[in-house]
């Protein structure tokens, strides 16, 4: 008799029996499920990706999903990321972050993680604010954006982090929005397969501390033009734009980064014997 075939791998096949912890309505949440259906609609198995993140809310994604995982230090998921892959080629590797985490504290890891462009995906849920710590303005928050602790605003022009990772060489620039699961989980899945360096900036509301995003949902739009793969016309885009074009802005079919062949497979003994006083 022919045995069954294999049972597709679900959504539900990738999330852990720990319950999340953010606040009912946080953006997260969406972001977590699109995650999760992107690697079972690509039929990555569990144990065949990695998640690895630094602090903040949306850093806890690895825990609460059944692949490996990585919960880092603050702002340095990606090198972390970048090793992982580079010793573990085979493994689909994404990294989850928040805008204080990456454009911030890991600021520096973020511009030289594009310019390597190794093939992994890195997710940033923006949401304008340190929401873990309580509300403190972030890289990306509008000058003029008050609270207890800015009660001035900050004065600052806000990072703008797809028009850095284009100059720096991000392979793959994408935005999307935590309230579009459909589409952010169809971004998602291009981002993965894409080679090199992805990265997909989700538009993802802090409904606590930043309770006036709940309106990104009417603002939000697709781009209205196609994906470009010219460097000089996706800088226009990017530096136009106003952070609510959503879709692939960018393509490139630069070659991801490969380490030397022959490096990698040194003994410990050789490694040893080099490095010894
Ligand atoms: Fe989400 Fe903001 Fe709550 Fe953090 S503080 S879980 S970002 S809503």
């Amino acid at each position: 008799m022919k045995a069954d075939a294999a049972p597709k791998i679900q959504a539900k096949d990738y999330k852990s029996d720990i319950k999340p912890v953010w606040c009912p309505g946080c953006g997260d949440y969406s972001v977590l499920s699109a995650i999760t259906k992107a690697l079972a609609e690509m039929g990555v198995a569990p144990e065949n990706a990695a998640i690895v993140s630094g602090i903040g809310c949306s850093s806890r994604i690895p825990a609460y999903t059944t692949c490996y995982g990585f919960h880092g230090v603050h702002g340095r998921a990606l090198p972390l990321a970048i090793g992982l892959k580079i010793a573990r080629p085979d493994l689909t590797v994404l990294v989850a972050g928040g805008d204080g985490d990456g454009y911030s504290i890991g600021g520096n890891h973020f511009i030289h993680a594009c310019r390597r462009n190794v093939d992994i995906t890195y997710v940033v849920m923006d949401n304008q604010v340190y929401g873990m710590t309580k509300g403190q303005p972030s890289p990306t928050t509008e000058p003029e954006w008050v609270s207890a602790l800015a009660p001035s605003g900050t004065g600052l022009r806000p990072f703008r982090p797809l028009g850095i990772a284009l100059a720096a060489g991000a392979n793959f620039i994408a935005r999307g929005f935590s309230g579009d699961p459909k589409g952010t989980t169809k971004l998602l899945i291009e981002a993965i397969r894409h080679p090199g360096f992805s990265l997909v900036e989700i538009l993802s509301p802090c409904v606590t501390y930043r309770p006036e995003q709940r309106e990104w949902k009417k603002i939000v739009r697709p781009a209205p033009v196609e994906p470009t793969s010219d460097q000089g016309r996706a800088a226009k885009r990017l530096l136009t734009d106003d952070g609510f074009n959503t879709g692939i802005l960018f393509r490139s079919d630069t070659a991801p980064y490969q380490p030397p062949v022959g490096k990698q497979s040194a003994s410990l003994a050789a490694i040893e014997k080099e490095f010894a006083v």
